[in-house]
């Protein structure tokens, strides 16, 4: 997708939702996310019995465990909500920048529109991160996971319904740019269009079959746009 058509898409935007890993940073570049998984399952166990463990030794992706872990034992989900959280904080002092994430949070600024993180991540994380960019002073809000309720991730449109009511914003007027399925699935149900960011190869299908309304691989571009 070129600047042109991004910027149709873009123009009657006054708030942009950006998700968090991906479009702003990679969350797990320097502390990687099975070692973080593996750190959430560890100090899960004492709290776990045997039947509860099949997969998640194994589970490689810390949100996708905590999600499993908020299903099958609601009972320490807050547990593990906080032991991850914590663990993100530490991640993301080692997380590496995305190109054109930050150009795109102070093109918001620039073009009169204010930004918010939408993100599963934990808020705390993704607060850490943004007063270590210095760029707190340029997101207007930050919706993380629910603390304590993983039910709360995206492709659960809560979060998105969440900043809608801080924004005081009807849908059309904001755009959400995220790089995962359920990020779009999430701003269906909350009625807001969703720019795919397609970082991997294969994504931009996904992200299009998904429903995004356009799709682009580069972060640069959207700043530009918004320019
Ligand atoms: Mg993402």
């Amino acid at each position: 997708m070129n600047t042109t058509q991004l910027t149709d898409v873009l123009r009657p935007a006054r708030h942009l939702f950006l998700d968090f890993d991906g479009p702003v940073c990679s969350v797990f570049a320097g502390m990687p996310a099975p070692d973080v998984a593996r750190g959430l399952y560890e100090s899960l166990r004492p709290a776990l019995a045997p039947g509860d463990l099949e997969g998640w030794a194994t589970e490689s992706d810390p949100l996708a465990l905590l999600r499993s872990v908020a299903d099958r034992r609601p009972d320490v989900a807050a547990q593990a909500d906080e032991t991850l959280a914590r663990l993100e904080v530490e991640a993301v002092a080692l997380a590496k920048q995305t190109d054109g994430g930050e150009e795109t949070i102070q093109a918001c600024a620039e073009s009169g529109r204010s930004v918010w993180i939408i993100s599963n991540n934990s808020g705390d994380a993704i607060r850490a991160y943004l007063a270590d960019r210095g760029l707190d002073g340029a997101v207007t809000g930050v919706f993380g996971r629910v603390p304590g309720d993983p039910a709360s991730m995206k492709p659960n449109p809560r979060l998105l319904l969440d900043a809608l009511s801080a924004a005081s914003a009807t849908p059309a007027e904001c755009i959400f740019v995220g790089d995962a399925a359920r990020d779009v699935q999430a701003g269906i149900a909350a009625d807001v269009a969703t720019i795919g960011y397609a970082n991997k190869p294969g994504k931009a299908a996904v992200l299009a079959a998904a429903g995004a309304v356009a799709v682009t691989d580069s972060m640069g571009v959207i700043a530009d746009a918004l320019r």
